[in-house]
């Protein structure tokens, strides 16, 4: 039995955080005093400030955001400690009464300091250009202009509360109906009544009856809901294009365009782009249909495992892959993500009340990030560590910008992350001679990148078609919707996939489609963004780093086509992200050229 435990060992279990670089414990007595100190000055704030931010002077409304950037800091602070380690026993009564107080000291907080960024979303433009355009206000800039950039699409002050109380009933009640539907939903399977996650989890499995069978049995519930569904979407998209009309923006996508921090030009460029390509898809599942040896590959075929050869990875050699590979791209890479190992920054093991998956938490800019992993030895844990180590050199490198603008928007936020795997990628595939395992890292690569590129926009593609039918042709019938969901999915699988009919309901169970409309293309967006980065450093060589670093230094403090231009990237310019899909077309043929043994 002893023999058995070793066997599992993969010396990540004694690798544990240090947290006391935050504080020393869940009683450490200066918790406290930065409470009391933190509620004293938001206090003092809210006296100094209230009712005066349109009223200041350059120099005044630096000391004011100034000021509110300290206490931000010392709140995140706080909170950061306490949701770290409250995610290593979740159990545990004393972490869960902490995160619970933070949090509720924090919506306190929050309602104390509200005031100011309204009080400057409202000031008038005249005030607000002249302050944008002050020296002293130079390193805020940013956060002040991207904090109104909503403004010309805010209604005045009664009728903006009368929205958000009538939204309570409205949009975000029909979200929660759908929400709890799901979630109360039942899948019949083989005598057995499972969860959503659950029936689709059997997609994944490597006998065929069984995906079969899963997707014939989610699919007759779908259909008994569907006149439920078919309702909930064409209420909120109803409740969207109301919005979107009384708010002024131009199209149904544009008022997420303006939250990612990116322009209509840019997505139309990425889409485009995307689309152009979608004969990338039917090349690798033509391949995977002769992997998996059958005539044809039907919709429930799609995520069928292939036959794989797994590598087993300690946690010395992840390390050594990880640190080596960031060496390989430039030093102060392997250098800063160093640290996290030498200065144990890092929680690697899963042991008994930790929570599960990973994260880098950035807690502020004063301290450094920490990363919280599983880590057990297969090669996802690898990735998963490159990964994680991407996002906190990010975080690391971009504290000088200071709490308010060292993080990125959605779009940008996966990049550093989605390059460090790349790099682990592909020193992997330089050293790795098994065409088995070759072929493994390959496929894993290629599907992770279809479902977050191709997958997303052909989901993009229908989310177009659908609030674009709603506005022009009113109620959509169930039907309708299908036909929308089917057209955009062919599109993308040519005569590679059959897409059955029972498919034409998919569309019904995707939340992103209703809690966050236009939300997918930012996950096809980063990854995209760091493939055609990548080809850049693949043509360009050693200069490309420095750049790159640079970039990454320069964390939220300007819009993501400003931080980017050092790479000399345009990101309107579909041929940049033609780029990024030649990285995809060569994974695709490396793998072709393993499976004719010519690799
Ligand atoms: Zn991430």
């Amino acid at each position: 039995m002893p023999g058995e435990a070793n066997e599992k060992r993969t010396g990540a279990e004694d690798i544990l955080w240090d947290l006391s670089d935050l504080y020393a414990g869940v009683s450490d007595p200066q918790i406290e005093a930065d409470i009391a100190r933190a509620s004293a000055l938001a206090d003092e704030f809210a006296a100094t400030y209230r009712g005066k931010i349109a009223t200041l002077d350059a120099e005044g409304l630096r000391a004011a955001v100034s000021a509110y950037e300290n206490i931000v800091e010392m709140t995140n602070r706080l909170g950061a400690f306490a949701y770290l380690i409250w995610t290593t026993d979740a159990a545990n009564a004393r972490y869960g009464a902490l995160l619970q107080h933070l949090t509720e000291l924090e919506a306190q907080f929050q309602q104390k300091l509200v005031f100011f960024e309204l009080e400057w979303v409202n000031a008038p433009d005249e005030f607000a250009q002249a302050m944008l355009g002050a020296a002293a206000l130079a390193r805020y800039r940013h956060w002040l202009e991207a904090t109104r950039r909503y403004q010309p699409h805010r209604l005045s002050e009664p009728e903006e509360k009368i929205l958000a109380e009538k939204s309570v009933t409205g949009r975000s009640a029909w979200a929660r109906f759908f929400s709890e539907l799901q979630g109360n939903t039942r899948y019949p399977f083989d005598g057995e009544e499972l969860t959503q996650a659950a029936i689709l989890a059997k997609l994944h499995v490597p006998d065929r009856d069984v995906r079969q069978r899963a997707a014939q049995a989610f699919t007759e519930v779908l259909r008994g809901q569907l006149p439920t569904l078919t309702f909930i979407f064409n209420t909120l998209a109803a409740d969207k294009a109301s919005d979107d009309r009384l708010r002024h923006y131009s199209s149904w996508i544009a008022s997420r365009n303006l939250e990612n921090e990116v322009s209509d030009d840019v997505v139309e460029a990425l889409i485009n782009a995307v689309t152009a390509r979608y004969d990338i898809v039917a090349r690798y599942y033509h391949l995977k249909r002769r992997l998996l040896g059958v005539d044809r590959l039907y919709d429930y075929d799609r995520y069928a495992p292939l036959p794989a050869a797994e590598g087993r990875y300690e946690w010395a050699q992840a390390r050594e892959m990880v640190l080596r590979a960031y060496a390989r791209f430039h030093p102060r890479m392997a250098e800063v993500a160093e640290q996290f190992f030498v200065r144990s920054w890092i929680d690697a093991p899963p042991y008994p009340g930790k929570r599960g998956g990973a994260y880098s938490a950035s807690v502020v800019p004063s301290v450094h990030p920490y990363i919280f992993l599983n880590y057990t030895g297969n090669a996802r844990d690898v990735m998963t560590l490159a990964h994680e180590l991407g996002h906190g050199i990010h975080q690391y490198l971009s504290r000088e910008q200071g709490m308010l603008q060292q993080h990125t928007p959605l779009t940008t936020a996966e990049m550093a992350s989605t390059f460090g795997e790349m790099l682990v990628f592909s020193d992997f595939m330089n050293r790795e001679t098994d065409p088995a395992m070759r072929l493994a890292m390959l496929a894993q690569k290629i599907e992770d990148s279809f479902s977050t590129i191709f997958r997303q926009i052909s989901m993009n593609r229908f989310e177009h078609g659908m609030h674009t039918a709603r506005r022009e042709e009113g109620e959509l019938t169930s039907e309708r919707l299908g036909a929308i969901w089917l057209e955009t999915q062919r599109a993308m699988f040519g005569d590679s996939v059959e897409m059955t009919d029972n498919y034409g309901l998919w569309w019904s169970y995707v939340p992103h489609f209703l809690h966050t409309p236009g939300y997918v293309y930012a996950y096809a967006f980063g990854e995209l963004l760091v493939l055609a980065l990548f080809a850049r450093y693949r043509q360009e060589g050693d200069s490309f780093a420095p750049r790159y670093l640079e970039v990454l230094r320069a964390g939220g403090s300007d819009w993501p086509e400003k931080t980017l231009a050092p790479l000399g990237v345009d990101l309107t310019d579909p041929h940049f992200w033609q780029e990024g899909l030649g990285e995809i077309e060569k994974l695709v043929a490396q793998a072709e050229a393993l499976v004719n043994g010519a690799g």
